[in-house]
């Protein structure tokens, strides 16, 4: 048997949407990204919502949005993917690289006061797997030391921390849409906000600092009361990015949506299967403390102090595996910003990903976990 590690669960409702969009004829930025936007805010309870191609430029463009002062610094844990971190240098700002709490892997509150210090502007917790960074207890901490706060929800799509999505805790939450992720559009992000004042400018960032997009412009051209509209017309007044989601993404992300609750929920049941089938193993425990209730999981994983070796034989039952992730101290691009981070360099050794989606069958599981068993008593 061969068991994938992720794998987008996509079928007729995105087929039939991407055949209207191509019978429009309008495949770029368009109707269908705005409709996107709105429903994506609705489902989150945000005001406001951006699409752009990649959690990537969500990041990048939640940072910029801020306006700190140039060479501030940006609160980063030290794990999670290269983007929360890439995000601050490409603003021309400076990651400071924070420890991770060692139960549950994300931002660690007491390391996170240990090292803010007042040139600090932002902090970026991760929802590490998907889950939930305190985000009350850091909201309080941020607020003290007047730090903005992104979300990066990269991993916890429709995730809810103690009756709010994740997402609406902080000023600006980012979210991928990127293939292996809760939900996908292929490629893609969204920004969202209770402060739209804050993300509306980047509708221009995302669309190479145009102020006006081609739909709209194109909607003028057809508009009989408006035959001496300049229809063409557009000023650019920022250097911004070709970062815009498009109608084809849109079209798969609407559809998407309508099945993220449903997608989260069989991921928590296969978790639940997960955390029985390896409750009696002595050398093998639950990555996280999984609280199977509200909270969306993007990673199913486990800790073993023979990591390397269980991966090699995981890989000879054809069982994928992954590392989510090294410290990101740990790489050459960050070296100059490394801090002292011992629980993010200790833990990592320890950390595998296990196979986690929808489409995963228990009888997969099973395997799964029969491999991992038989590791335990080998
Ligand atoms: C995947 C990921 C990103 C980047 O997402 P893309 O949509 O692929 O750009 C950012 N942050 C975290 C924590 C991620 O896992």
């Amino acid at each position: 048997m061969q068991v994938r590690l992720f794998k987008p669960c996509v079928g007729e409702e995105e087929l039939a949407n991407i055949r209207s969009v191509f019978e429009r004829g309008w495949l770029g930025l368009g109707p269908l990204v705005e409709q996107f936007e709105k429903e994506w805010s609705e489902y989150l309870g945000a005001t406001a919502s951006v699409g752009v191609n990649s959690a990537t430029a969500a990041l990048h463009l939640a940072v910029t949005a801020m306006r700190v002062p140039a060479g501030s610094k940006v609160l980063v844990p030290a794990i999670t993917f290269v983007s929360t971190a890439t995000a601050a240098l490409y603003n021309q700002l400076v990651p400071v690289f924070v420890d991770v709490d060692e139960d549950t892997l994300s931002i660690s509150l007491e390391d996170l006061e240990r090292k803010v210090t007042s040139d600090c502007a932002i902090v970026m917790p991760v929802h590490m797997g998907g889950h939930p960074v305190p985000m009350d207890d850091l909201n309080q901490i941020a607020k003290r030391h007047k730090l903005a706060v992104i979300e990066d929800c990269a991993h916890c799509a429709g995730g809810v921390y103690k009756g709010k999505k994740l997402g609406t805790w902080g000023d600006i939450g980012c979210f991928s849409f990127e293939e292996k992720k809760c939900m996908t559009t292929g490629d893609g992000g969204m920004i969202s906000s209770n402060r739209p004042e804050l993300i509306e400018p980047l509708r221009a960032y995302r669309w190479v600092g145009i102020d006006k997009d081609t739909w709209k412009r194109s909607a003028k051209y057809t508009s009989a009361d408006e035959m001496d509209a300049r229809h063409w017309y557009y000023e650019v007044n920022v250097l911004g990015y070709k970062y815009n989601m498009n109608d084809l993404m849109a079209a798969i992300g609407l559809a998407q949506l309508r099945k993220l609750d449903q997608m989260n929920e069989r991921r928590r049941q296969i978790i639940r299967r997960y955390l029985d089938g390896i409750a009696s193993c002595e050398r093998i425990r639950p990555l996280f403390p999984y609280q199977l209730v509200e909270n969306a999981y993007w990673i199913f994983g486990v800790r073993c102090g023979e990591r390397d070796r269980l991966i090699l034989h995981l890989k000879r039952k054809g069982i994928a595996t992954g590392v989510h992730y090294m410290p990101l101290t740990m790489h050459p691009l960050f070296r100059k910003y490394a801090s002292k981070v011992p629980v993010a360099e200790r833990v990592w050794e320890t950390i595998i990903t296990l196979p986690l989606f929808p489409d995963l069958t228990d009888g997969e599981v099973d395997y799964v976990v029969e491999a991992l068993q038989t590791f335990d008593r080998g």
